[in-house]
This record gives structure tokens, C-alpha cells and sequence, in this order.
């Protein structure tokens, strides 16, 4: 340890070496107002992002047909799941409020939370090109003159470049190809082969690598930074990817509203969201702060053996430690969390923002997912059950109050729909 960690931070720790799964809860968790005066991205940002995401929803029901139930933004659906509420509550959870999913496991395009940070990512990068290089005369003009032959022989001198372990990597990368770019994705050879054949289906062109995901991504980025046509999506860092995942908030407040439900102090809300690297969660979490102030608690659910983020928080080294530095295999079945470092830019955004975080066994992912199936029928992917740890045992362990019969709760669902179907089947049924 490089710094020294006392109290009850300190037996958290040990735990966490041990490989045990463990309840953190935040000791310096600051009031919502005061925590966001601090940081350097405000609601402007947000709806700047929200904003560029409409200027190009014509654009996207052009490409992808499946966005046009949604006007051309990627949203998925928000359920009450009663069935999975009966299942945790008979495994001592001891929640009395209701229970939602939100299902980003069905987001359009990318078929993960992914879909958000990545698209908007790309779109913002084509948006910027699109404007230096004459393509769009301003940001008042027809986005779906991007889909020009002329535009696309522009797209396809220029390179975007991703490292990642799977879904990233599916959402820069389909999004990148469907407007003509040279895409290329950085994947370690033990990423899933599912995802490197439908990449490579789109017309990407994935990289494989020996060594880690990290290896996969700092070479990625080594080749991109020599190239001035190149444009590398660096998750540890990227603003772009974390607004995008922020303007999430907006949207499920709408959903909540259509359902009746306002958040406010008597009514609060409970979040629980898997965190692998740190942008998603810390997105969303960031958005949910602004929209709802201290009327909501956000959870971060992290594998016990890659518990990235809460490394971060606790120790307070943030990026500066990872999981293997601590002493941990950073393996997990997990794969979609399976980031050893957090973000530095996320980590300082959840120091004074998140209520804490739990860590699962890899043991709990399968029976999650089928009880989910079964319960309520949604299939989601086992990194995203991970989530259902934490309205599973952060009330019974004593350390946190159940915030009673007022109360929504909301599991986070971050991926599924484009898992094959033999390969869904067989976690289904086992
Ligand atoms: C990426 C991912 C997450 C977490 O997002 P981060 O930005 O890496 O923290 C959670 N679940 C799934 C399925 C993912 O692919």
C-alpha cells in the first residue's frame, strides 16, 4: 500500500486482498450540491451532449432502421421486475420499496450500456470533422449529408481506433464503420470470439494481441498517436464517453415520470450500476446527481477480484493503483468489468458523489441471470448481474438503512441482446 488507509477503510482493504466480497460505504460522500460545485463539468455539458445526440437523430434512423421508434435516439426501456424482487427478498434482501431494470442490455445499435458513451463519442468526433472540413456548413445544417458519397470518401481516409475487451469496442466500432471510417478495434486474443467475428462482419478491422486488454490498449494507442488521420477512443480518459453515458439521467427521469415517479426526499431512489473502468457509472452517476441531488444513492458493483474503482476511491491513489499492484489476479467471468485501473477523470468525479460499492463473486453472475430470466424474462449478460448484488445483500448486511416502502430501486442492466443465441441459451439452461 502506498498510502496509508486507517479504520474501517483500512479492514475494507484487507477484505479486498483477501479476495472477499465486501460493502463500502463512502465515508466521504458530501451533499449532491456541494460535491458537483467542485467539479469541472457542470448540466451545460450535459445538455450539450444531449443536444449534438438530437442534431444527429435523423442521421442514425437512417442507418440503423431499429432507432426509428425512438426518433433516432438510442434509449431503452425501464421495467418494474416484482419476480426478481421475490427471489432476493427470500435470500434475506429485505427490500421493501419497488424494484426496476433499466434495460440498457437492449440499447439499439450496440446491445450494451455502450451504446451511450461510444456513439456519442464518434458522433461528436465526426460532428467536430464535419465542421473544420466543410462537410456540414454548422451545426444548424442536415446531419444526414454526412451519408453523402462524398462525405463517406472523406470518413474513409480518416481512422478511429478503440482498445477494448468486447462492448466498447462493438459500439465504436459499428458506429465508426456504418459512417464509413477505417475502424479498427485493439482487442487482447482472449476476448470473446462472438464479438471479433461480428466486428469483423461490419466491416472492422480487429487487432489482436497476446498480452492483456491493457497491453491491447496502450499499443492501440501507440500506433494512433503516430497517425494525424487517426482517432483513438482512450476509455481511462475520454470526457466525450463520460457525457455521453450522463445523458442517460434525462431520459430515465422522463421514464420514472411516465410511471409516476418523482424522486424526491420522501421518495427516494437507489441505483445500482456495474462499474468496470469507471465511465458508465460514473456517467450516469453524475446525471442522476444533477437531475435528483441527494434524493438518489448510486452503488457501484465491481468483481471481487477487479475491484478497479473502489481501489481507487478508498485509497485515494485513484488512477495511480490497480488491482494487480494491489495483489489481486484482476480475472473475473466478468468481462465487461474486467478493467484492472480506474479512470482518473471518473474517479474524481465519484469521490464525493457515490454512496459506495459492493464486490461479487464470480459464483453469483449465472444464478442472477437465469432467476432474472426465469422471474421476469429479460436476459442480460453475466458482467451486468454483478449489479444484483448490491440491492441483494447492502441492507441486510446492517452497514446501510433500507430506504423503506417509498423507495425505487434500479439495477442498471448493461448488456445482452447481441450475445448469440446458442450462447445464450447455454447460460440460460447451463
Ligand atoms: C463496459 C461495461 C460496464 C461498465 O462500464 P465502464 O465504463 O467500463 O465502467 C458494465 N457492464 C457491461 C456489460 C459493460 O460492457
Amino acid at each position: 500500500m502506498v498510502k496509508p488507509v486507517y479504520g474501517e477503510d483500512a479492514a475494507l482493504l484487507e477484505k479486498m486482498r483477501a479476495g472477499e466480497e465486501t460493502v463500502w460505504v463512502n465515508l466521504v460522500l458530501e451533499e449532491a450540491s456541494k460535491a458537483l460545485k467542485a467539479l469541472d463539468y457542470s448540466a451545460k455539458d450535459v445538455k450539450d451532449a444531449s443536444d449534438r445526440l438530437k442534431r444527429f437523430a435523423p442521421l442514425l434512423m437512417r442507418v440503423f432502421p431499429e432507432t426509428e421508434k425512438t426518433g433516432g435516439l438510442i434509449e431503452s426501456p425501464v421495467s418494474e421486475i416484482p419476480g426478481m424482487k421475490a427471489y432476493l427478498n427470500e435470500r434475506g434482501a429485505g427490500l421493501t420499496g419497488r424494484l426496476f431494470l433499466k434495460r440498457d442490455s437492449e440499447l439499439a445499435v450496440a446491445g450494451s450500456v455502450k451504446a451511450r458513451g461510444g456513439i456519442y463519442e464518434v458522433l461528436r468526433h465526426t460532428e467536430t470533422l464535419a465542421l473544420e472540413n466543410g462537410l456540414l456548413s454548422g451545426t444548424d445544417d442536415d446531419y444526414t449529408k454526412l451519408l453523402s458519397e462524398e462525405s463517406r470518401a472523406f470518413f474513409a481516409t480518416r481512422r478511429v481506433e478503440v482498445g477494448s475487451t468486447g462492448n466498447l469496442g462493438m459500439s465504436i466500432g459499428i458506429m465508426s464503420a456504418a459512417l464509413g471510417y477505417d475502424a479498427r478495434v485493439h482487442m487482447s486474443s482472449d476476448a470473446k470470439q462472438w464479438k471479433k467475428d461480428l466486428l469483423r462482419s461490419r466491416g472492422v478491422t480487429v487487432i489482436e494481441y497476446d498480452g492483456d486488454y491493457s497491453e491491447a490498449v496502450k499499443q492501440g494507442r501507440a500506433l494512433s498517436d503516430l497517425d494525424p488521420a487517426s482517432y483513438f477512443v482512450d476509455d481511462e480518459k475520454s470526457a466525450d464517453l463520460f457525457l455521453g453515458y450522463a445523458v442517460a439521467a434525462e431520459r430515465l427521469e422522463k421514464q420514472l415520470a411516465a410511471e409516476g415517479i418523482h424522486p424526491d426526499k420522501e421518495h427516494p431512489l437507489s441505483v445500482y450500476i456495474p462499474c468496470g473502468v469507471g465511465g458508465a457509472p460514473g456517467g450516469i452517476l453524475f446525471g442522476l446527481k444533477l437531475l435528483f441531488g441527494d434524493a438518489v444513492n448510486v452503488w457501484f458493483c465491481e468483481p471481487v477480484e477487479v475491484p478497479s474503482m473502489q481501489l481507487g476511491l478508498v485509497t485515494g491513489l485513484h488512477e495511480k493503483i490497480s488491482v494487480t499492484e494491489f495483489g489481486l489476479s484482476g480475472k473475473t467471468e466478468a468481462d465487461g468489468l474486467a478493467c484492472g485501473r480506474p479512470s482518473g477523470l471518473i474517479s474524481n468525479v465519484a469521490e464525493h458523489l457515490v454512496s459506495g460499492g459492493v464486490t461479487a463473486a464470480d459464483t453469483r453472475l449465472l444464478p442472477y441471470l437465469r432467476a432474472l430470466y426465469k422471474a421476469d424474462g429479460f436476459f442480460i449478460e453475466p458482467s451486468s448481474c454483478a449489479a444484483f448484488t448490491a440491492p441483494h445483500v447492502l441492507y441486510a448486511c446492517g452497514k446501510v438503512k433500507e430506504p423503506g416502502e417509498n423507495a425505487v430501486h434500479i439495477v442498471w442492466a448493461t448488456g445482452g441482446s447481441l450475445i448469440p443465441e446458442g450462447l445464450r441459451n447455454s447460460l440460460i439452461n447451463g
